[in-house]
């Protein structure tokens, strides 16, 4: 135990100091990015269960560094947090996904991701407005995803967001689902246009002790609240028929297709349409 604490009291702190700095570097990378046109939006197609049409295409953003290649953002929207940069980020995404999505058929809907620093920012409603307005997009086929960290802190705050957004003519869809901690109550407080799924649940849906209860419960949940879901992270055709089975509505996944640049999506609404 000596030993090993005596390892641990060694390389602590040059490993911090590690850290710290590559987290400087990929902030400062970032930045750059972000005015050189480093980053780019892909889109991930959703489909309905019923009928197997797409119903709309999630924006994520990628992001392409010159040395380490493509960086997830799972890695760099948490800095992209911590450091303020989400707003840039998000307008940015906002805009361009707004205008890409201008050219589509006018019965795909675009989702676009919303951190929780954006919401409570303050200006999240004027930068949908603007963007809506600068692309022609209705704001009838925009989505916004959030995710249950928006409604955790301020209550009241959270929910005149919510309506004020609502109020543009947006639709509002709760991401992750299951993943929080204060579900339930809030589905009760707040009418969401749609619950996403969480992809744990999607992931062993098909388990001996799987997961298919409780997506049945979220699916019931939902639907006596008229609210759609959305199961994410579909990869098998079990899970499809399961989910389909269940009486989810929507489906997104690598199933049917992953995310894809712009031009990419458009030749897969073409092709998807005359099968
Ligand atoms: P998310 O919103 O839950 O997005 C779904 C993630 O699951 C995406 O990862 C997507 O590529 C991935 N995915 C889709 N289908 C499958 C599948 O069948 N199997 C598996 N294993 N994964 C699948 P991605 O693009 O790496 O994004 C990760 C997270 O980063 C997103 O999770 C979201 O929270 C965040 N993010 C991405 N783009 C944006 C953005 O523009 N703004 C904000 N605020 N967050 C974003
Ligand atoms: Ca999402
Ligand atoms: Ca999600
Ligand atoms: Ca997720």
């Amino acid at each position: 135990a000596k030993a090993a604490g005596r390892r641990t009291y060694r390389f602590f702190e040059p490993e911090m100091d590690a850290k710290v700095r590559e987290r400087r570097q990929l902030e400062t990378d970032l930045r750059y990015a972000i005015a050189h046109g480093g980053l780019e939006v892909y889109y991930q197609p959703c489909l309905s269960l019923k009928d197997d049409r797409i119903t709309g295409c999630e924006a994520l953003v990628r992001w392409r560094h010159p040395e380490r290649g493509t960086v997830s953002p799972a890695e760099f929207i948490p800095i992209a947090e911590d450091t303020g940069l989400i707003n840039e980020i998000g307008e940015w995404v906002l805009a361009t996904a707004c205008r890409d999505a201008a050219n589509w058929p006018d019965d795909i809907r675009l989702a676009v991701n919303i951190s929780p620093v954006q919401f409570k920012s303050g200006t999240l409603a004027l930068k949908i407005v603007a963007a809506l307005a600068a692309s022609n997009f209705p704001a009838s086929r925009l989505e916004l995803e959030i995710t249950e960290a928006v409604l955790i802190r301020d209550d009241d705050t959270a929910l005149a967001i919510l309506h004020q957004l609502r109020a543009i003519g947006v639709r509002i869809a709760l991401d992750d689902f299951g993943t929080g901690y204060s579900s339930l109550s809030y589905l009760h407080r707040f009418p969401f246009d749609k619950i996403k799924i969480d992809r744990c649940f999607v992931n062993d849906i098909a388990g001996p002790d799987g997961s298919a209860s409780i997506v049945q419960a979220v699916v019931n949940l939902a639907s006596a609240r008229r609210m759609t879901t959305t199961a994410e992270g579909v990869e098998t055709e079990e899970q499809q028929r399961l989910l389909r089975a269940l009486g989810c509505s929507e489906m997104q996944g690598y199933l049917f297709s992953a995310a894809k640049p712009a031009d990419k999506v458009l030749e897969l609404f073409a092709t998807h349409r005359s099968q």
